[in-house]
């Protein structure tokens, strides 16, 4: 067909981006070309693109692409696909959102059911772009879709920019509290009130939470969870040390936490986290990503005298993404979840000052590539 897209390749932490355009290729049976229309730039991108995991520096040497925070709709459907993964009926220019991995389905995992814990989980994202089908990641015109990876088309009245965090950070607070098992009326702890803190906070309020706290050390963070349903926030620069947070947060919830979730990315914050749940509480690890600084020290005491769980979260099962793009839809209008999905927006050109601004910037929206400007038609 002859049709060519961009994509912008990594080659290591302090080189700029290279824009290379590759042939569009025909999707194979069943499988789902993607146009894709935004991909916000998600912490664990700017850890790469700082260096700071060796393990993908090494594969950068030989061109990487990145991207998978995204949303876009359907270019062309492969031979044998007539509806999305939940069984609505799909059709080209439809808008969809995907979950950027694919479980195998065969490993002991998956076969148990905890399929986000796939063996082989994160290998089509870390395929060379210099090879069919070119379209491996999201900082890019288009993406292919291999055969079996879920994809929901978007319900009525939602556009693209409302499904713009769905399949990362929404998804991923959703998951956090669903392996917390938050169930209704129970008291959920939120650490870290950015953007993945705010959905949660969002996402904890939907599961039939009784009590959402949120933590954090920025007031106009915890004003934004507030305005999302949190009952009551803690804000750390108010508590010289960790022990008056823990009492803070034990006198508000009576006593302790059901489920406290970790977002906040900063290992010393664990400890008081775990000290924060009342007996047989969950603690859900999800935001310590930083190989060699993820390092945290918790008394084994503090965790089997009060039979607390302690539970790490990477991931999630893509049919959550039913759920979260309902919230998503529900929420369209609230002034947080559209301020999340308004980061500033730069074509793909200029990918290498959306990574500078993600890195300055500390605000809860992340910076959006907007990848119909310059892109083919
Ligand atoms: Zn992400
Ligand atoms: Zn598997």
């Amino acid at each position: 067909m002859g049709a060519t897209g961009r994509a912008a390749i990594f080659f290591g932490s302090g080189k700029p981006f290279k824009l290379i355009e590759y042939p569009v290729l025909d999707p194979g049976p069943g499988e789902v070309l993607a146009r894709l229309d935004y991909t916000s730039i998600c912490g664990s991108d700017v850890h790469y693109w700082r260096g700071e995991d060796p393990v993908m520096e090494d594969l950068a040497a030989n061109g990487l692409l990145l991207g998978h925070e995204t949303v876009g709709h359907v270019e062309r459907l492969g031979s044998g696909v007539t509806t999305d993964s939940a069984g609505q009926p799909l059709a080209e220019g439809d808008p969809i959102v995907f979950a950027y991995f694919r479980p195998c389905g065969r490993c002991r995992a998956c076969t148990q059911g905890r399929v986000n814990a796939c063996e082989t989980v994160m290998g089509g994202l870390l395929r060379p772009p210099s090879e069919p089908p070119h379209f491996v990641g999201a900082f890019a015109d288009y993406y292919h879709l291999r055969r079996g990876q879920y994809v929901l088309k978007l319900p009525d009245g939602m556009t693209p920019e409302h499904g713009i965090s769905a399949n990362c950070a929404a998804a991923q607070s959703w998951m956090g509290l669903l392996r917390g098992g938050v169930g209704p009326g129970e008291r959920v702890v939120v650490q870290g009130a950015g953007g993945l803190g705010l959905y949660a906070v969002a996402a904890a309020k939907r599961m039939g939470a009784g009590q959402v706290v949120a933590v954090d050390a920025m007031a106009d963070r915890l004003a934004a969870a507030t305005a999302l349903g949190a009952d009551a926030t803690v804000d750390v620069t108010e508590f010289g040390d960790p022990a008056g947070r823990v009492d803070r947060v034990r006198e508000l919830t009576g006593g302790g936490a059901d489920v406290v979730l970790e977002v906040a990315g900063v290992p010393g914050v664990v400890d008081e986290g775990v000290r924060m749940l009342a007996r047989g509480g969950r603690y859900i690890e999800m935001g310590q990503i930083t190989r060699g600084s993820d390092v945290f020290q918790v008394p084994a005491l503090a965790l089997l005298m009060r039979n607390i769980s302690l539970v790490g979260v990477a991931l999630y099962d893509p049919q959550i993404l039913r759920d979260v793009v309902g919230m998503l839809g529900d929420l369209r209008a609230d002034p947080v979840i559209t301020r999340l999905g308004s980061g500033h927006r730069y074509p793909l050109e200029d990918i290498d000052a959306a990574f500078a601004d993600a890195v300055a910037n500390r605000s809860a929206e992340r910076p959006v590539l907007d990848l119909a400007q310059g892109g083919p038609a």
